[in-house]
């Protein structure tokens, strides 16, 4: 009975890994077409500076259009995308789209001073990813100090020496460099500070639970009070209410992102949004003056 059983489970498990399998099949065959098609967006998600209230900079955030299933979030491609090695290709697309944003929006008269973009763990590791993302930028007439370049601690933990390395080399070319959900990835302290660092990114599982929660609120409060002893600025994501906003203010933390503000928008809600937040920061300044 038991083994009759077992396989039954066993049955329904390799049914499960066929549709599984299946799904990502049809997902890999359709992504390499999407680039050519043009399918991919992005959108922008602000990030707001605690001290002037003014966009300081925007997280550009991947999208796919796909013809029949609708918008796609990244959680449901990027993880294929690395697998197949499409993510080097769709990477520089993001870049490329990225800086060509910021140079429309010096043109509309909104400038954003930085723009920050996710790199997975196998563009990091991508042969020339430093030289690739300096002459991209570079044809654009983007700054390197424009740009940010967010890993997350688990993509640095992975090869320590070799992140190293590869920091090194965007550092020296210009690029700031964020740690990305930081808080869950494990790394130590110890490891960390021999890394170019400008920038902690304080997970969203954290901020969620501030300021009842205990313990987030004490991960966080250690997040912050530890980013300003190594001189990094600190940004909270996920920021949805406004006492998570009180709290964050409360230490002093500079920047934050999330819903409370702005989702991530396409660009043209993004001129929008920066329109609006423009005329508040001046109608603010002219009350103060
Ligand atoms: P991430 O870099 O940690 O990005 C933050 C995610 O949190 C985004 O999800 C954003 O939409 C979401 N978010 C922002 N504010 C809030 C909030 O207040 N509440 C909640 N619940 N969520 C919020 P998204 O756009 O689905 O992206 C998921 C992940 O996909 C990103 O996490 C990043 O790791 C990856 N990703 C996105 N774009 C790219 C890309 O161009 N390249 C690579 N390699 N990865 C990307
Ligand atoms: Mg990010
Ligand atoms: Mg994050
Ligand atoms: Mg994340």
């Amino acid at each position: 009975e038991a083994k009759q059983r077992g396989r039954n489970h066993y049955h329904f498990y390799t049914q499960d890994i066929n549709a599984q399998t299946y799904r990502h099949l049809m997902l890999e065959n359709e992504l390499s077409k999407a680039l050519e098609r043009d399918e991919f967006q992005l959108h922008y998600q602000p990030q707001i500076s605690l001290a002037t209230g003014k966009v300081e900079g925007l997280e550009a955030l991947v999208r796919w259009e796909h013809p029949e299933k609708g918008y796609l979030s990244p959680g449901h491609f990027i993880p294929v995308a690395e697998d197949t090695g499409l993510i080097e290709r769709l990477g520089l697309w993001v870049v490329r789209r990225a800086c060509e944003d910021m140079k429309r929006l010096e043109a509309a008269d909104l400038p954003v001073p930085r723009m920050a973009i996710n790199l997975s763990p196998r563009q990091f590791r991508q042969t020339d990813l430093a030289c690739q993302y300096a002459a991209i930028i570079k044809e654009i007439g983007i700054q390197a100090s424009q740009i940010e370049l967010e890993l997350t601690e688990s993509t640095i933990m992975q090869d320590i020496d070799k992140a190293v390395e590869i920091f090194e080399a965007l550092h020296r070319l210009g690029f700031r460099l964020a740690v990305d959900d930081f808080g869950t990835g494990y790394s130590s302290l110890n490891q960390l500070k021999h890394f170019p660092i400008h920038t902690l990114k304080i997970d969203r599982s954290f901020v969620r639970g501030i300021p009842q929660d205990r313990d987030d609120a004490a991960i966080v409060t250690a997040i912050v009070a530890m980013a300003k002893g190594l001189g990094l600025e600190v940004v909270a994501e996920g920021v949805e209410a406004r006492h998570q906003l009180e709290f964050l203010k409360a230490l002093e933390c500079e920047s934050v992102q999330g819903y409370y503000f702005s989702r991530p928008l396409p660009y043209d809600e993004l001129c929008e949004y920066l329109q609006d937040s423009c005329s508040t920061n001046q109608q603010k300044q002219s009350a103060s003056s």
